[in-house]
């Protein structure tokens, strides 16, 4: 055994931990002990759960949870491979079929997360010589995918059609594909994205359009066919991104489009191509979930409902949800926001001691300044458990400071 003392190569990551750990931002996972309700145990304590994006309540719906034991019993619990060698199975092309049905459009790819969705599309479907014209608040996802392609990437100011088609302008002659993105509905803030004036400005153009649904999907539109239902923009964008892990209940993301754009992404789109699908499980459960979608729509009626009285009594206690500096949210998605992280983090562990999980959202997921909690309403929480969250919001609130 060598006598030689190995000095730490990775002690730059504790020095960096120890920064945030003073800067008062480090967090610990907090961990959940039962299933992902409107009310559950993390680390041993009951909470009003106000940080899932589980919108619809889907993760514990009895026909999914039977949809996910019945194709374990059928076909076991893993793929084996990866789609293009062995991994394709039928229930992997029901899904997609039934996505593709669902949205209105010719096919559509499930890859394994929305991140994976996004990331993969937009770095497959771009090469150096191209333009992304991406707005400021764009997922991660879509910002890393834009680096892999190694596209030059315009950022136009968030929701600003206007600099869009500015950014836009400044390319025009140039010879690379341009390809203008938005989210949906933005996952800080819960605004929705300027999807006609967007259209107009790629059509005008003649750039590609994308847009990622993660939020949107479940929650907007007919039976929650998301944003481009919802704004009535069928046709005009050419990729469509959705979640299969937020209001659909389980994991996945999906691209929708044209058969050609599905066909490229098959062969070319690197998780796709290099990462194992889904267990039959996810899929079978997903499948359930679109079912649902159309049998069940008081589900999103009653997400609606939660949402607008809880986002109508937070204003009223005096909290800043946005609208002032910060876009306004006009989704289930409601930030309150404090301004500095530290003040945040400290909401968001005080909450948890009342009975409240909201998690404490700061630098560098939201700008220097804008930290907050994130409150997500769901359909199955009830009148009693927004009221109960409600005063215990306040108290906290007005025990450090944030409303009066
Ligand atoms: N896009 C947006 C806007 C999101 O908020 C998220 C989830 N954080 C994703 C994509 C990624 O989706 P998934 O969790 O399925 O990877």
């Amino acid at each position: 055994m060598s006598t030689t003392t190995r000095t730490n190569p990775l002690s730059y990551l504790t020095d960096q931990m120890n920064e945030l750990k003073a800067k008062g931002t480090h967090f610990r996972l907090r961990v959940l002990e039962d299933e992902q309700e409107a009310v559950c145990t993390f680390d041993g304590k009951k909470v009003i759960n106000l940080a899932s994006n589980n919108y619809l309540g889907l993760t514990t719906h009895p026909k999914l949870r039977e949809a996910a034991l019945e194709a374990t019993k059928k076909y076991g619990v893993g793929s084996g491979a990866v789609r293009t060698i062995a991994g394709t199975m039928r229930i992997h092309m029901e899904l997609e079929e039934k996505i593709a049905r669902f949205k209105n459009v010719e096919a559509c790819v499930v890859f394994q997360s929305g991140f994976a969705a996004n990331a993969g599309t937009v770095s497959a479907i771009l090469g150096k010589e191209d333009f992304i014209i991406s707005d400021e608040l764009n997922h991660a996802s879509i910002i890393d995918g834009a680096r892999l392609s190694r596209a030059k990437i315009l950022v136009f100011r968030h929701k600003d059609v206007a600099h869009a088609e500015e950014q836009l302008a400044s390319i025009k002659d140039q010879p690379g594909k341009k390809l203008v993105i938005s989210d949906g509905v933005f996952s800080m803030d819960g605004d929705i994205g300027p999807l006609p004036g967007l259209c107009d400005a790629a059509e005008k153009y003649g750039a590609i359009m994308m847009v990622d649904d993660a939020h949107s999907s479940g929650v907007l539109g007919r039976n929650g066919r998301g944003t481009i239902d919802h704004f009535n923009v069928h046709g005009r964008v050419d990729v469509q991104v959705g979640t299969l892990s937020k209001a659909i209940g389980a994991l996945g993301g999906y691209v929708c489009g044209s058969k050609d754009l599905i066909d490229f992404l098959y062969h070319r789109a690197r998780p796709f191509l290099f990462s194992t699908s889904h267990p039959p499980s996810v899929a079978a459960t997903c499948i359930a979930a679109f079912d649902v979608l159309e049998q069940e729509p008081e589900r999103i009626e009653k997400l609606w409902e939660n949402t607008r009285f809880f986002k109508k009594e937070l204003g009223l206690i005096g909290f800043n949800i946005g609208g002032q500096n910060t876009p306004a949210s006009e989704t289930p998605i409601t930030p309150i926001i404090v301004g500095e992280g530290r003040l945040a983090m400290q909401f968001s562990r005080e909450l948890f001691d009342e009975g409240i999980m909201a998690t404490g959202i700061a630098f560098p997921t939201v700008a220097e300044g804008k930290a907050r909690i994130r409150t997500i309403m769901t359909a199955t929480h009830t009148h009693d458990q927004l009221t109960q969250a409600l005063q215990m919001l306040k108290r906290v609130g007005k025990r450090l400071g944030i409303v009066n």
